[in-house]
């Protein structure tokens, strides 16, 4: 039995991870289960999965947690220490991390140090710490299992590969809600709107940024660590069904792909058994009734936030953390409808500016990281009165 411990349980990755999870229990045991501040649902996956370990990131809930497991024999613990302890414990070989932004970093940092296998859906850890992350992944001469969809795809279309002959990868994007909107009607855009994605049903951080295209933005630097290509070898393309995951092209011209039905279910199994597969009753891609795969290019003009992020990976060191920041900030004020809609890339573009001026440093440590990226967050917030 494999022991796994889920950082974000109570998150839409972290639930389909319990989900696969319900299919596995000859073979996975749910050993620990960390969540931010929803305390009602993590009680019930207490119940479910009967844990030995929970962790609280938001002390906040602490007295709940507590007053309701009081009889419980496990052990509780919290704050940001407490998912270092919670993914470091002894008994744990697996780790699924799955929180939101990039407070996943030091706890999924940790656990690979540990020696854990990482199951990987937080991108923004990569994003920010890709360097000290594959550090630490190289050092254990372990396989940092991809969550995210584009991700596994391509993980999947290099299995027996040679890595010499990939040419590049190309990431396919729904193009979210404002695919086809125009400028005016996306300056104008709501909450709302923005969370109406019509292919995936995700966490509402990730939703805005899919629909500012910096969700793709973001997987493009993920794409630059997990597979060690340079940028101009990861590609962008809209692909409105969302049934190709995303494509490798290899030195000959070949392309290889991974289709699927859009289901997060299907990649976070292919993490938790690979390098097996294991039969499922989820449903089936139907290509018939898909009936048409179409695909183009991304506009950059009213995605801009793309394009920023190709910058910041470019540019590298502390660049994509305070870019990071920059964007966590802008879509927790456009969620708070503090900004229209289009301000997110302008807080990024600022702050990076910004950060320019002041220096990038180069292979920030894990400290120059919380560093950068507080002081990012301190920016954006200036940039409120600017917009
Ligand atoms: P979500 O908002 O649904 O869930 C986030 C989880 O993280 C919750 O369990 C929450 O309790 C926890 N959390 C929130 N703030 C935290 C903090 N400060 N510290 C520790 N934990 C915290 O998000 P999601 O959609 O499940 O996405 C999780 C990650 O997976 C993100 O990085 C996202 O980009 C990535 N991802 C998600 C999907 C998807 O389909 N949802 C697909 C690919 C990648
Ligand atoms: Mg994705």
């Amino acid at each position: 039995m494999k022991k796994i411990a889920v950082l974000g349980a109570t998150g839409s990755i972290g639930r389909q991870t319990l989900e696969v999870v319900d299919l596995l229990r000859d073979e996975i045991e749910v050993y620990a289960l960390s969540a931010h501040s929803n305390v009602e649902l993590l009680l019930e996956q207490v119940k479910t999965y009967q844990p030995q370990v929970l962790a609280l990131s938001d002390p906040a809930g602490l007295p709940k947690l507590k007053t309701a497991l009081s009889n419980w024999s496990g052990r509780i613990l919290s704050g940001k220490k407490g998912l270092v302890e919670m993914v470091t414990d002894s008994e744990v070989d697996v780790v699924v991390s799955a929180a939101v932004g990039v407070a996943g970093l030091l706890p999924t940092h940790a656990a690979l140090k540990a020696g854990k296998q990482v199951a990987l859906a937080n991108k923004e850890t990569l994003v920010a710490g890709g360097h000290l992350i594959m550090d630490e992944v190289r050092r254990h001469d372990q396989t940092l299992l991809p969550v995210d969809s584009e991700h596994s795809a391509v993980f999947q279309a290099l299995l027996g590969q040679d890595l010499l002959g990939l040419d590049k990868i190309i990431l396919t994007a729904s193009g979210g809600p404002f695919r086809q909107a125009s400028l005016e009607q996306m300056e104008a855009a709501l909450p709302q709107d923005a969370l109406a994605h019509p292919t995936w049903a995700m966490g509402g951080k990730i939703t805005i940024d899919s629909a500012t295209m910096m969700n793709k933005g973001l997987e493009v630097i993920e794409a630059h660590w997990l597979f060690g290509l340079d940028y101009d070898r990861i590609e962008v393309l809209l692909h409105p069904q969302s049934v190709v995951h995303s494509l490798i092209e290899l030195i000959d011209g070949s392309v290889l792909a991974q289709l699927g039905p859009a289901d997060m279910r299907l990649p976070i199994q292919f993490a938790l058994t690979y390098p097996r597969r294991k039969k499922n009753p989820f449903s089936r891609l139907d290509l018939a009734a898909v009936g048409e795969l179409n695909f183009c290019r991304p506009d950059y003009s009213r995605f801009p936030c793309l394009k920023l992020a190709y910058e910041a990976g470019k540019i590298g060191g502390s660049m994509p953390v305070a870019m990071n920041a920059a964007n966590e900030e802008a879509v927790r004020f456009f969620l708070q409808e503090r900004i229209g809609f289009m301000d997110i890339p302008r807080i990024v573009e600022m702050v990076m500016g910004e950060h320019d001026k002041n220096g990038v440093a180069a292979n920030p440590s894990l400290e120059s990281i919380v560093f950068v990226d507080g002081w990012a967050r301190s920016v954006a917030e200036e940039g409120l009165k600017k917009v």
